[in-house]
C-alpha cells in the first residue's frame, strides 16, 4: 500500500537514508506521485482561482495524504491565506459556515470544496477551564496552520503553482513508516478536542497505521473527556467510524482504548456482563457484513448499524419483560423505546433514523409471529430486507432462530403457490395464528340472515 511513498522517500533521501530531513521539507514534482489528474477538477478550479486573485492556496489534509498513499481521497480540502470574507468575494457559489472557526464552502453541484483560512498559533484562543477550545478564530501562516492540525500525516500541503508538497511536521517520515503521530502533546490536544481520540482510531483502522505510543497511551486516561462532546457531533463521527469499510477493526480498537463505552454505554455494559459469546459474535459479524457491503459498493445505512450495535440491550430487556408476562409485541416496543432513549444521551440521531432502528427490531417480533395473511404485508414492507438480513445475522451468530430463518428464507424466494402451501402447513402445525389463539379468519361463514348475537 505504501509503495509509492517508499519510492518517493528513496528518491528524496538517496544516500543519507537514516538522516532525519530538516523541516520544512519541500518535495518537488519529480519526487512525489501526486498528479493533477487525480485531483478533483473543482478543487483545482478553487486553487487556481484563489491564486489568480493573489492569494496562497494549497490542497491540504486527507486529500494530500491519500493521494501520496495511492488511495482515492474522500474529499478535497483547501487552505489559504485569504480570509473567509475574501474567499466569498472570489466565489459566487460560496457560503460561510461555522461559528467557532469560519470556513468557506464552495458548491459545485453535489461536490463541496471546503476552504479554510490558515489558523494561527493559538495565542488568541479562548479555552474553558478544562482545556477545551471554545474559540480559535485567529488566522495565521501556513506553518502555524500545519502545527494546529491533528496528526502529522494530515498536515501536508500541495501547491498547485509549483506542484510541490510541503511538510512542516515530519509527515512524510510517518507516512513512510505507516505511523500515526499526533502533533504536539497528546493529552493537551485531546483536552482541546476529545474527538481527536476517535480520529486516531479511525485513521489507524482506515490506513492500517500503527498509533505511536505518545499518541496512543494518553487515550486510556483521556477517554472520559468524551463526555464533553456534543451528541450531535458524535452522530457524524459514528457514521465516519462505522460506515466506511473498516468498522470491525475500528470497533475493536475503540473497545481497547475504552472509548466505545462513551459512544455506546449500554452496549459496553452488556458486553461486560454477558457470559455467552453471542453478543460479541453478533456485533463482530454485523460489522464484518457492513464492511463487506462497503467493499462491494452496496449501500449501508446507519439504522442497520445502530440496530446491530444496540441489539443486546434490547434483547435482554425483551427477555426480562417477557418473563414478567408481557406480550412479545409490547415487550419489543417498550424495550426499543427504552434503549433508544438511553442511547440518544450519548449519540443523538435524527428521528427518521431512530424510527428505522426501532422498526428493524419490531419486525423481529413480527417475523417470529408469522400471522396468517399478515406475512404478505411484511414481505412487501420496504423494511423487510433489512429485517430479514438482521434475522439472518441472529441465526448465523448462534441465536436459536434456525427454523424461523429457514422458513423466511424459503418463503421470500419462492412463488405464490408455494407460499400458500407453506402457510397452510404452518397453520396445520401451529394453529391459525402461528401458535397464538385469536379469532379464526378461516371459520365457516354463517348463512345470511343468521346473526352472531355480537
Ligand atoms: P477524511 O479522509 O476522513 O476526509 P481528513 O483527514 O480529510 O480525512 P477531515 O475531517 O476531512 O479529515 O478534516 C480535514 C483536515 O482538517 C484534517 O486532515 C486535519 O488536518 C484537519 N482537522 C480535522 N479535524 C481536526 C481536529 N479535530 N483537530 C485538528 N485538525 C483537524
Ligand atoms: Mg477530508
Amino acid at each position: 500500500m505504501f509503495g509509492q511513498v517508499k519510492s518517493l522517500m528513496r528518491r528524496v533521501f538517496t544516500k543519507e537514508d537514516n538522516v532525519k530531513p530538516a523541516l520544512p521539507q519541500v518535495i518537488s514534482r519529480d519526487h512525489h506521485n501526486i498528479s493533477r489528474s487525480n485531483i478533483s477538477t473543482n478543487a483545482l478550479k478553487v486553487l487556481y482561482r484563489l491564486n489568480s486573485a493573489g492569494y496562497e492556496a494549497y490542497l491540504v489534509g486527507g486529500g494530500v495524504r491519500d493521494l501520496l498513499l495511492g488511495r482515492e481521497p474522500k474529499d478535497f480540502d483547501v487552505a489559504t491565506d485569504a480570509s473567509p470574507e475574501e474567499v466569498k468575494r472570489v466565489f459566487r457559489n460560496c457560503r460561510l459556515i461555522g461559528r467557532r472557526f469560519r470556513l468557506a464552502h464552495i458548491y459545485f453541484g453535489r461536490e463541496i470544496i471546503e476552504v479554510a483560512t490558515f489558523r494561527g498559533d493559538g495565542s488568541g484562543d479562548r479555552r474553558s477551564k478544562d482545556g477545551l477550545l471554545v474559540r480559535d478564530n485567529v488566522y495565521g501562516t501556513l506553518e502555524e496552520d500545519a502545527w494546529r492540525r491533528d496528526f502529522t500525516i494530515n498536515a501536508l500541503y500541495y501547491e498547485v503553482k509549483t506542484f510541490s508538497v510541503i511538510d512542516h511536521v515530519g509527515a512524510i517520515a510517518d507516512l513512510e513508516a505507516g505511523r500515526l503521530s499526533i502533533i504536539g502533546d497528546a493529552a493537551e490536544r485531546y483536552r482541546e478536542d476529545p474527538v481527536r481520540m476517535l480520529r486516531a482510531v479511525r485513521f489507524s483502522s482506515k490506513l492500517g497505521f500503527i498509533i505511536n505510543e505518545e499518541t496512543s497511551k494518553p487515550i486510556f486516561e483521556c477517554a472520559p473527556l468524551m463526555e464533553t462532546v456534543s451528541s450531535a457531533r458524535l452522530f457524524d463521527e459514528m457514521c465516519k467510524l462505522f460506515l466506511h469499510g473498516y468498522a470491525l477493526n475500528t470497533y475493536e480498537q475503540l473497545r481497547h482504548y475504552g472509548l466505545f463505552y462513551y459512544l455506546f454505554p449500554q452496549v459496553e455494559r452488556s458486553l461486560e456482563q454477558q457470559e455467552s459469546d453471542y453478543p460479541k459474535t453478533f456485533i463482530a459479524r454485523g460489522l464484518e457484513n457492513t464492511d463487506q457491503r462497503v467493499s462491494e459498493n452496496r449501500p449501508v445505512i446507519p439504522a442497520f448499524l445502530l440496530a446491530v450495535l444496540l441489539w443486546e440491550p434490547v434483547r435482554t430487556r425483551v427477555a426480562e419483560k417477557s418473563e414478567q408476562g408481557m406480550r412479545p409485541m409490547q415487550a419489543y416496543q417498550e424495550a426499543a423505546d427504552e434503549v433508544i432513549s438511553q442511547q440518544v444521551k450519548s449519540i443523538s440521531m435524527p428521528r427518521r433514523i431512530s424510527l428505522q432502528v426501532k422498526e428493524i427490531w419490531i419486525m423481529q417480533a413480527k417475523l417470529s409471529m408469522r400471522r396468517g395473511r399478515k406475512v404478505f404485508e411484511l414481505l412487501e414492507s420496504n423494511r423487510f430486507r433489512a429485517a430479514f438480513d438482521f434475522l439472518q445475522l441472529r441465526h448465523q451468530s448462534g441465536e436459536e432462530v434456525a427454523e424461523l430463518y429457514e422458513w423466511w428464507n424459503s418463503f421470500h424466494q419462492t412463488n405464490y403457490e408455494e407460499q400458500e402451501s407453506m402457510l397452510s402447513q404452518l397453520r396445520k402445525r401451529e394453529g391459525p395464528a402461528g401458535g397464538r389463539r385469536r379469532r379464526n379468519p378461516y371459520r365457516r361463514r354463517r348463512p345470511s340472515g343468521e346473526t352472531t348475537g355480537e
